[in-house]
């Protein structure tokens, strides 16, 4: 059995994140002053300073902003190839979340992607994303 990496779930930054994820929703941390997305989150704002801050539901969709296969294998966990994702969400593009997809799959940037939630064990869950599938909003 390989150990594998956990969120910390307790954390009060990003605490809120992961039990939305354990819920099955997909949150971000916003500026209630300047309506800005903050991510990584922090209790006050990057952009403007405001301590005015609260999370947000997001819809769970976004676009591909970047990606990358790996192959060479760095954790027995985590078996190659994957792909990792930076996913920008719709409602916030400054809120650049990450993802992996196994294999190393055709992507092309701006495509629009999807949220789903990896259940990871030890009531852990993380967002994760695909590409959007015809019917997925349906
Ligand atoms: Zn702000």
């Amino acid at each position: 059995m390989t150990d594998r990496l956990y969120p910390a779930a307790w954390d009060r930054d990003t605490g809120p994140f992961f039990t939305a994820a354990r819920e099955g929703r997909l949150v971000f941390c916003a500026c209630n002053a300047c309506d800005r997305g903050l991510h990584v989150p922090t209790p006050s704002c990057r952009f403007c300073g405001s301590i005015d801050t609260s999370w947000r539901d997001a819809r769970g969709t976004g676009t591909l902003y970047s990606w990358t296969t790996v192959t060479q294998q760095a954790h027995p966990a985590w078996p190659v190839p994957y792909t990792v994702v930076i996913v920008a969400l719709d409602e916030a593009p400054e809120v650049r979340l990450t993802g992996c997809i196994p294999g190393a799959p055709a992507l092309s940037a701006g495509q629009p992607m999807q949220v789903w939630f990896e259940d990871i064990g030890q009531g852990r869950t993380l967002p994760n994303w695909r590409p959007l599938q015809n019917g997925d909003l349906a």
